[in-house]
């Protein structure tokens, strides 16, 4: 686990601006306020103050971050355990967590063992081209049994461990369905600084490069400087939660600081061959929001439903359903009830 305890100093900096146990304080609230605070249209001379604090606490946290950066070797964390041809594979996976994502396995990066062992299974010259679907099913906290295959399982519930599942379509018009059992008793050990490099790279959500106008948002993605293709999927799934984070949250209300989100799904997401046709010079990432559309959904969190569109998609949108809670308590009472053995 790293290690970012404050010191002494900051935890007296830290429980002067958030009051209250510094221990339940995590990362994303720092930033969250820290970015709030850059976004105020005018700041007394206390409150620049405090920013310029959290700031320097936040390049702290980024500084042990990297010091303690970590390649991902999915191979290492992806133990094939059976293969049957071009048809199904099955293998025992070890997940990671980050220090942006300390108690839970952020859902996006899910996909990075989805795609490679989907890899395993492809036939010569077949490629990935779409995400039909993904769920996921409850806060990942334990390592799972992830199983691809060209036919449809019997789909494990929540109650049986199932984590998420979906559909990845292919070039060769093939569906290969996913999902995952969570391995009981294995819980998320590993740790690391920089799961998915490509997405924070790419998408900005600074005043210069998001707009909102009502319910649709638009972002600039700026050209990536590195090879994406490897983590496209992940990448993608990660800059509509990054986007969904802007904006679910736009007031900048003290209610921002005790939410919480979580991605539920994502339905229709067209994979391209290049990351230049997600990424091309100017490109926007257009998000429309479906207040009216919303419902609480049976833990009591707020269910967003959503639509997406990338530079590639210029036909059809995705989709998928945010949750979001507003209420400490709330999310508190969501996690014990998930984490219920
Ligand atoms: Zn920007």
């Amino acid at each position: 686990m790293i290690d970012i305890t404050p010191t002494p100093e900051e935890v007296t900096l830290l429980k002067g601006i958030f009051g209250g146990e510094v221990e339940y304080i995590s990362v994303g609230q720092i930033q969250n306020k820290a970015e709030s605070l850059e976004n105020a249209v005018s700041l007394s001379q206390s409150e620049r103050e405090t920013l310029q604090r959290l700031r320097m606490f936040l390049q702290r946290v980024d500084a042990v971050a990297s010091n303690l950066f970590q390649v991902l070797n999915p191979s290492e964390d992806l133990r094939i355990l059976e293969i049957s041809g071009h048809n199904s594979a099955r293998a025992e996976v070890g997940f990671f967590r980050t220090p942006w994502s300390p108690n839970f396995v952020h859902g996006p990066d899910t996909m990075i063992f989805v795609t490679k062992l989907a890899e395993k299974i492809l036939k010569p010259g077949e490629s990935i081209c779409a995400l039909e679907r993904v769920t996921w099913k409850k806060p990942i906290a334990n390592n799972a049994i992830l199983t691809i295959s060209e036919i449809e399982s019997s789909p494990f519930s929540v109650e049986n461990g199932c984590l998420f599942d979906g559909t990845l379509s292919t070039n060769l018009g093939r569906k290969l369905h996913f999902t995952s059992k969570e391995r009981q008793g294995s819980t998320v050990q590993k740790v690391v600084a920089n799961s998915n490099p490509y997405a924070k790279q790419v998408f900005c959500s600074c005043p210069d490069c998001y707009k909102s106008y009502g319910d649709v948002h638009i972002f600039d993605l700026k050209p990536p400087t590195a090879d994406t293709q490897p983590y496209l999927l992940s990448t993608l799934c990660e800059i509509v939660t990054l986007a969904l984070s802007k904006i679910c949250h736009p007031d900048m209300s003290k209610e921002r600081l005790d939410s919480m989100r979580l991605l539920g799904g994502i339905k229709n997401l067209e994979l391209p061959s290049s990351a230049e046709a997600v990424f091309p010079p100017g490109g926007k990432l257009h998000v429309l929001i479906k207040p009216v559309e919303k419902k609480t959904g049976k833990s009591g969190m707020t269910l967003m439903p959503f639509e997406f569109r990338f530079p590639h998609q210029d036909q059809n949108s995705g989709s998928g359903i945010m949750a979001i809670s507003y209420k400490q308590d709330m999310t508190e009472e969501y996690l014990r009830k998930c984490l219920k053995p």
